[in-house]
């Protein structure tokens, strides 16, 4: 998402929260916004909620705690006036998936994040008290700024910051796939596909927040 969108983004958030949030509370909720305004992961939540208030009756979000994530998926609690709410977000969209004292029943999720069931996860996650304030992605800078990969983990697939293991440069656009496939170009679905299990097997460069982050222009403060 490029900063632009976020402006965007950020506008239709404040136009939700017009008709969202009590008049008594919108400065203090709008400064919240404000806090994570580049940060598309925040953004989605916070874009979600106020589409989709949980309880059907004015509300606004207070603070944010990230519970876990991987692989650029974030699970995020919101605590808002009424209750602490859980939801699944990347940088595409959020989802909404109840509340925090009732746990997570998806057992998809459950397993994507190796949480063994439902319990476990209340036990875990359950007291805010041990989790961390999210803090915005471009601010972590532990964290790829277009994927959201943590150091050491796998970009997600097409991630322009994703290093070709070949040629050390831009997997997303240099020439080595057509090399490797020795052809002109892919356009069929099996040579993505062939494609991307030779660069399995070549083994692909994780992400690694103290080599990237110098080749990447990070803005400067505001
Ligand atoms: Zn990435
Ligand atoms: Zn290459």
């Amino acid at each position: 998402m490029t900063i632009q969108t976020l402006g965007e983004r950020k506008k239709q958030i404040r136009l939700l929260m017009k008709y969202a949030v009590a008049e008594e509370h919108l400065e203090r909720a709008k400064s919240f916004v404000n806090m994570y305004e580049n940060d598309a992961i925040a953004l989605n939540l916070f874009h979600t909620f106020y589409s989709f208030l949980p309880d059907g009756c004015d509300d606004s979000i207070e603070e944010l705690h990230l519970l876990t994530r991987k692989q650029g998926v974030f699970l995020i609690c919101a605590t808002t006036m009424h209750a602490d709410y859980i939801y699944l977000v990347t940088t595409e969209r959020a989802e909404f998936l109840g509340k925090l004292t009732d746990g997570i029943w998806e057992e998809e999720i459950l397993n994507f994040f190796r949480i063994a069931d439902r319990d476990t996860f209340i036990k875990k996650y359950g007291d805010l008290s041990h989790a961390s304030t999210y803090t915005p992605v471009n601010e972590a800078k532990d964290l790829c700024p277009v994927c959201s990969a943590a150091s050491g983990e796998h970009h997600t697939s097409g991630c322009p910051l994703e290093i070709c293991p070949w040629c050390d440069g831009q997997l997303t656009n240099c020439n080595c796939r057509f090399t490797i496939m020795n052809k002109d170009h892919l356009e069929k679905e099996a040579h993505i596909d062939a494609f991307q299990k030779l660069l399995n097997e070549k083994g692909r460069i994780p992400f690694d927040a103290e080599r990237d982050m110098l080749a990447y222009p990070v803005s400067g403060d505001h």
